[in-house]
């Protein structure tokens, strides 16, 4: 058997280059993978401004006078302000341009005001340039604002906007075709007769790639026959950047998968240290990189996120890390049983006086969803470890 480790990083060996290139609106591009650096053609704030409601002064003059300073011009957000007058204060509104020749603003609960202008009412509490956000002092000129390769979040969007871009360049979406093999499938809203199941590994797989930002390209169900398999093969490979197929990629001979496959194309069947998912296929259809996956759904579920993704995420152009993130959880229970095979448990987080714990869903069945519904991630146990109750694990939160 390969280890987890092993298959990842064979699997990552065979990324492809990233795709090409489009300009999305900004508003469109939540997700989408940033293909080139961008540079700023702006300062943010583009000019000293204030930071709160107040007086914009030459704090010399206000130090060096004992009286008022008389209230020259009015300052609101979005105006552009003469010089200020020597020997006068500005009435300022935050955001607001500072006036040049003032160096600093007075909070206007700091200062006393009357008809002959403004004063402060502790001048030792007043420093000079205070409450001026500085022009650039978010993004500078020309500086780079963010590079080629991050996958573009709310946050991400924001400062985009604020630095006034309204196209960006981003990796055109990489295609991933999903077929569900199996004769015991039934599609949702359609009869059963004994036997049969309802195909939930096609749903569950399009929406994770939906959820990681690829477009899913649904192919829908194969039967179980050489022909038919290889022929849903050849279509998938000529939509798509990748062909995913869950099921029949056993040694049964009602598994046709890897047949098919090798009818036009190479592939190679691993046996990975992985629990649940132990068979998994690499290869390629007519020249498309092709995953064959177990399937039983919580298998999908695992192989998608522990080998499958990180190879989309590099393959899409994101700049590493491409693995999911992880954290170290306390364990609440114990298996003193040593596996064969790296185990991706179903866990909760709970928390109890000394923080959070790791809680097992007590059913860990591989053909089971209900379990990795309930949980909000999994546990890690590396093959050939057990586990004592109270030891830090791994933890793979969902990232729903
Ligand atoms: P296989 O590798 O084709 O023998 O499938 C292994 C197990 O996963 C069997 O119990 C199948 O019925 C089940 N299975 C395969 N494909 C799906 C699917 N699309 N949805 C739900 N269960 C499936
Ligand atoms: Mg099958």
């Amino acid at each position: 058997m390969m280890t987890v480790s092993d298959a990842i990083e064979r699997l990552l060996a065979t990324v492809p280059a990233p795709p090409v290139s489009e300009q999305v609106p900004l508003a469109m591009a939540l997700h989408r993978v940033l293909a080139e650096d961008v540079h700023s053609t702006v300062a943010v704030p583009p000019r000293d401004n204030s930071a709160v409601d107040g007086y914009a002064v030459r704090y010399a003059e206000l130090m060096a006078t004992a009286g008022p300073l008389p209230v020259s011009q009015r300052v609101p957000a979005g105006s552009r302000p003469p010089p200020l007058t020597p020997g006068t204060a500005a009435r300022i509104f935050t955001g607001a341009t500072v006036p040049e020749g003032a160096d600093t603003v007075i909070m206007q609960e700091d200062s006393v005001v009357d008809d002959d202008g403004i004063r402060v009412s502790s001048p030792e509490a007043i420093t000079a340039g205070a409450h001026i956000r500085r022009r650039g002092q978010d993004v500078a000129l020309g500086s780079r604002v963010l590079a080629a390769g991050t996958r573009l979040s709310p946050r991400h969007i924001g400062l985009l906007g604020s630095v006034g871009l309204a196209q960006l360049p981003v990796f055109r979406r990489l295609r991933v075709a999903v077929l569900s093999t199996g004769d015991e499938l039934v599609e949702p809203g359609e009869p059963t007769h004994d036997g049969q199941i309802y195909n939930s590994n096609r749903y569950l797989l399009c929406a994770l790639l939906s959820q990681a930002g690829f477009e899913p390209v649904d192919m829908g169900r194969v039967e179980d026959r050489l022909d038919v398999t290889h022929a849903a093969l050849c279509r998938a490979a000529d939509a798509a950047d990748l062909v995913l197929t869950t099921g029949g990629v056993s040694v049964g001979e009602e598994d046709h998968v890897r047949a098919a496959v090798t009818l036009s194309g190479t592939l190679d069947l691993w046996r990975v240290a992985i629990k649940p998912g132990k068979p998994f296929a690499l290869g390629e259809v007519a020249g498309t990189p092709f995953m064959g996956l177990p399937g039983n759904p919580s298998a999908v579920l695992v192989t998608f996120m522990i080998m499958v993704l990180p190879w989309l995420r590099a393959a899409q152009g994101v700049a590493p890390p491409w693995h999911l993130g992880e954290s170290r959880l306390r364990a609440g229970f114990a298996l003193d049983r040593p596996g064969r095979r790296q185990e991706y448990l179903r866990v909760q987080v709970e928390r109890d006086a000394d923080g959070e714990y790791l809680r097992l869903h007590p059913n860990q069945s591989s053909g089971m969803l209900s379990s990795a519904c309930w949980a909000h991630g999994l546990a890690v146990v590396p093959a050939g470890a057990t586990v004592v109750e109270g030891e830090p694990l791994t933890f793979l939160r969902f990232e729903d």
